[in-house]
């Protein structure tokens, strides 16, 4: 009895040098955004001289994996925002390091309604290969309740844009935003899957001070997910993308210090996709199991990369199946082979 969901670490992460132009080129505060505590960027602008320092600067630091291909990524901001000799200077200073192949391509994030045909050509001849969307949502109530200013449409016309160009699309979604509930997100979801995109980000929305969504926090106008219904919700988006081969390559925002500091409420958990991954395999495992003949004893065999994703948090995952009884007749091997999120169950009745 096998069950199998595809790994999405087929290819070797790239080395992703950050540059973060915190608020840069963002036309207002969106409600939940405080990209100084999310990012911990310092204040100020940067400039190229910054950038091919700071490239320069990572590319000489020891690397794990010196194969792996270099990106250098402009996020925290609408960097298509920002006035195009910016733009021209910012890119500009990662060209020579394009030129000689000690970077692979750039990548930035901005906003979907600071694309055009125009614009995507330019970055696609700037050495972009990937441009990430701050889609959030694909509900118009919901973004308008979020002070996005733009709408959902807007989203679709600049993946499109983004493609015809030859750039690879990322598209960002919130778990938990103002106005939204379980089927609007999942409603969004189907809508930003059928966008075909090749990558998804799942932020949960968090309140954090200096954000506009706080002063609503602190009046009762916003009620945040609590952990357990972000996790839930994380479960069922991951779902649909990655039943349409889209990979969701990071669920929760990075950890930091600034971000622990700020944050005043909502579903924040140091490895929040890691709890979401823990659950989902749990769903699995009790499926797997639950349809196994009782009356044999089986060998349960798991990816070692799997265990603490197995396991859980404190082991719940275990002490549940446990609970349930699953795990009765069950020898449980971990298999350095195996491929991740792939449970075989196999009789070891002669
Ligand atoms: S969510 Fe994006 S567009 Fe809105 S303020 Fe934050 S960085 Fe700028």
């Amino acid at each position: 009895m096998v069950s199998e969901r595809a790994s999405s670490n087929v290819m070797p992460s790239p080395f992703v040098i950050p540059i973060f132009i915190a608020h840069q080129g963002c036309p207002h505060q969106c409600l939940f955004c405080n990209q100084r505590s999310i990012t911990g960027a310092a204040e100020g602008m940067v400039g190229g001289r910054e950038v091919a320092e700071t490239i320069r600067t990572q590319l000489a630091w020891p690397r794990r994996h010196p194969e792996a291909p270099v990106q250098v990524a402009f996020y925290g901001g609408s960097f298509t925002g920002l006035a195009m000799d910016r733009q021209r200077e910012l890119l500009g200073a990662a060209q020579p390091f394009l030129a000689s192949g000690q970077v692979r391509e750039l990548r930035l994030s901005t906003r979907p309604d600071y694309i055009t045909p125009e614009i995507a050509g330019f970055l696609k001849e700037q050495g972009v290969g990937i441009v990430e969307l701050g889609a959030q949502s694909l509900d118009d109530r919901v973004l308008a309740a979020s002070g996005r200013g733009h709408s959902a449409a807007q989203v679709g016309i600049a993946v499109a844009c983004l493609k015809e160009a030859g750039i690879r699309v990322g598209l960002q979604l919130m778990l938990g935003l103002p106005g939204d509930s379980t089927t609007t997100a999942l409603a969004s979801a189907r809508h930003a899957a059928a966008l075909r995109p090749d990558m998804v980000r799942l932020y949960p929305c968090l309140v954090i001070s200096g954000s506009p969504l706080a002063e609503l926090y602190r009046k009762g106008e916003y009620r945040p997910l609590s952990l357990l219904q972000g996790v839930a919700l994380g479960g069922r988006l991951w779902s649909i993308f990655t039943a349409q081969g889209i990979p969701v390559v990071r669920m929760g925002l990075q950890p930091s210090a600034s971000l622990e500091e700020t944050m005043l409420a909502g579903p924040y958990h140091p490895a929040f996709g890691e709890l979401v991954l823990s659950r989902l395999f749990f769903n699995q495992l009790r499926a797997a199991l639950g349809a196994r003949p009782r009356h044999q004893s089986h060998r349960l065999s798991l990816a070692k990369a799997d265990e603490s994703i197995y396991r859980g948090k404190g082991n719940a995952n275990v002490k549940r199946l446990v609970a349930l009884g699953l795990l009765e007749g069950v020898e449980t091997v971990f298999s350095a082979d195996q491929l991740r999120q792939s449970v075989v169950l196999i009789s070891v009745d002669s």
